[in-house]
């Protein structure tokens, strides 16, 4: 038989590597940076165009290359980083695979223009598809500008896989977050579309987190240091009251690389426990520091994951010191031996006022006036009452609807009704509809009963409600007296600007947008404003979890998210006014069976089921 093995062509086999490397404009985004500060730059400067489908250019003031460098720099394997297989255990560079610009030039049309401080001219390379198109001499500065235009041109399927813009510019800004979270002694730029989107002048760290996440953020961060012989911890923690519905915030980098490590995450968490609410979760920017031999290095240069030689140690370091920190700027109770612990007011008493007692008398009260009773009970229900409201909006159109589709669930009527609890006069037979474990709806219908989820069926209701805004776009708003100014990242900011028409179809009036803050004037009349914050938060964390695709709906996506936001919550009780609006809203949806996220709303047992149970 004749030979059939053959080496691939060396464009093929780029190409090929290319597909692991560069998954998406961020990861040549990464790529790039990264070599431009293993190049020692003391500037560097991200042009991004069209989400980076269109142009990708990293400009820095680095080192530069020389003509035979330049040259060597796209060949796979070329890297000036290490030399034996003994430097992978001692690494101090970012790459060091040699396989990025090769990968990159593979897969695009790349421009490269570079000079090393001493050399009087630099040297100008024009490649496309590996192949070197036009090489000149050049009058340029020190350090090196490397322009990636059209990304996989030639690999239509990668380019057609590619999410919508704003899916893609938010995998570049989490890139570009990571990189110059660890450098904060570098200055760094970033354009977009020919506006500049950040500007990052040397800083300490404190004022590099500052500086990407808003002003606002100052106030927020607890230092952390800690050295001990397995690692050194330094950064910075968010106070618990500042804690997120996302988990956007949360940073480790180890020796300078930034990895995701859910045992770590686990750590720092744990060190809030007790201090945060259910469901939030902490932000954190934490630098480790351990020996070079002690972590897997031979990583993938795409993965974020890392090995530990000592991981149970490291954990336990970890959560110590967050919580001594947390401990040392009293945000968490400590234990101090010189005092009597039992002395100190408990943390949650800290910010109350004491409050002398008192004995109220009521001058008003009228024993036969009925309705004081009913106030005072009300006033203490506030939160239910305001949190109910929301149950009634939309109502009035579908009332008459509402008659029709109860036809079609066969409920129970009266008389019926008492017909079968004439039986037992014990059960108070005016209560056709009662709550269980303040989590669910029981209601008798003519087959048997009707079990129905609070928070899921609330959902639906409000879903359509707020679709229906967002379609006819109809929606009221409730003027505030104060405009409420809320802080965000710019990351955040650019998420809510990219929703701004469709929340102001449900009523939200927006009356400052810049940079660091949104100003909100108006607001939907059924959304209290204690929530306003919650619900943007949510959205902002519903946005970056769904990673929307290309038949992502905004409108569909905001009515999700406030639905889920502001629906009665399990754990709620609820009047019996209350559960029968329920009940009759739901039924009054286009499709009561499932929440806006599919789940089941209700269920029914029937007579014979029951029955059947009892045999
Ligand atoms: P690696 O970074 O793993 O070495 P790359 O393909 O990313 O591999 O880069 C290959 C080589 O090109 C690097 O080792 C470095 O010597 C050189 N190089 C790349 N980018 C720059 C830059 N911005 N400035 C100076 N040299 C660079
Ligand atoms: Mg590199």
């Amino acid at each position: 038989m004749a030979d059939i093995i053959q080496l691939l062509p060396d464009h093929v086999a780029n190409q090929i590597a290319a597909g692991e490397v560069v998954q998406r404009p961020a990861s040549v985004v990464k790529e790039l940076l990264e070599n431009a500060i293993d190049a020692k730059a003391a500037a560097i400067k991200l042009i991004v165009k069209d989400a980076g489908k269109t142009l990708i250019q990293v400009i820095d003031d680095g080192i530069g290359m020389s003509v035979t460098d330049a040259r060597l720099s796209f060949e796979r394997h070329a890297t000036s980083k290490i030399r034996t297989a003994d430097d992978l255990f001692n690494l101090h560079t970012k790459g060091f695979r040699g396989e990025a610009l090769a990968s990159i030039a593979a897969i695009s049309h790349v421009e490269l223009k570079t000079k090393p401080e001493q050399d009087d001219v630099g040297t100008h390379l024009i490649i496309e598809g590996s192949k070197v198109v036009s090489q000149e001499v050049i009058v340029t500065l020190k350090g090196t500008s490397i322009s990636v235009k059209n990304l996989f041109y030639n690999i239509p399927a990668r380019r057609n896989f590619l999410k919508s813009n704003s899916v893609e510019m938010r995998h570049i800004i989490d890139e570009f977050h990571r990189v110059a979270l660890t450098h904060p002694d570098i200055k760094f730029v970033m354009f977009q579309n020919g506006s500049e989107h950040f500007n990052l002048p040397k800083s300490n760290y404190r004022q590099r987190i500052v500086n990407i996440f808003g002003s606002k953020t100052n106030e927020k961060l607890v230092p952390i240091k800690e050295t001990t012989a397995v690692v050194g911890i330094s950064g910075f923690v968010c106070k618990p009251m500042f804690a997120k519905k996302t988990r956007g915030e949360q940073f480790f980098f180890v020796n300078n690389r930034f990895i995701k490590s859910a045992y770590l995450n686990h750590a720092v968490s744990s060190a809030f426990e007790g201090l945060l609410k259910e469901g939030m979760h902490p932000s954190y920017f934490l630098n480790l520091e351990v020996a070079p031999k002690s972590i897997d290095i031979n990583i993938h240069p795409t993965k974020t994951e890392i090995k530990f030689d000592d991981e149970h140690a490291l954990y336990a370091i970890l959560r110590s010191s967050v919580k001594h920190s947390l401990g040392q700027f009293n945000i968490a109770p400590v234990l101090n031996f010189d005092r009597d612990a039992n002395l100190d007011t408990p943390y949650k008493y800290k910010d109350k006022k004491a409050v002398a007692p008192s004995v109220e008398v009521d001058k008003d009260f009228n024993p036969f006036r009925e309705d004081k009773a009913q106030q005072v009970r009300t006033s203490f229900k506030k939160e239910t009452t305001s949190g109910w409201e929301s149950l009634y909006v939309g109502l009035e159109s579908k009332s008459t609807k509402t008659q029709h589709d109860f036809s079609e669930v066969q409920f129970e009527s009266d008389e019926e009704n008492t017909q079968i609890f004439e039986a037992d006069k014990t059960v108070n037979v005016s209560s056709k509809i009662f709550q269980i474990h303040r989590k669910y709806v029981v209601n008798t219908i003519k087959s048997g009963m009707l079990i129905i989820d609070q928070h899921k069926a609330h959902q639906r209701i409000l879903y359509e409600d707020f679709l229906q805004y967002l379609t006819v776009k109809e929606a009221v708003s409730q003027q505030l007296l104060f405009p409420l100014k809320l802080y965000f990242s710019a990351q955040e900011l650019e998420i809510i600007n990219q929703l701004k028409e469709d929340l102001e179809h449900t009523g939200f009036v927006f009356s400052n947008f810049n940079d660091s803050m949104v100003e909100i004037s108006g607001i939907p009349t059924n959304v209290p404003e204690s929530e306003v914050s919650v619900i943007l938060e949510q959205l902002i964390s519903d946005v970056q979890n769904e990673v929307p695709d290309a038949n992502f709906s905004a409108t569909d996506l905001l009515a999700k998210s406030m639905a889920k936001s502001l629906a009665i919550k399990t754990g709620q009780e609820l009047t019996q006014m209350e559960q029968e609006h329920l009940v009759n809203s739901l039924f009054a949806c286009k499709e009561p069976n499932v929440s806006p996220n599919n789940k089941v709303t209700f269920v029914t047992m029937t007579v014979d089921e029951l029955e059947k149970k009892f045999m």
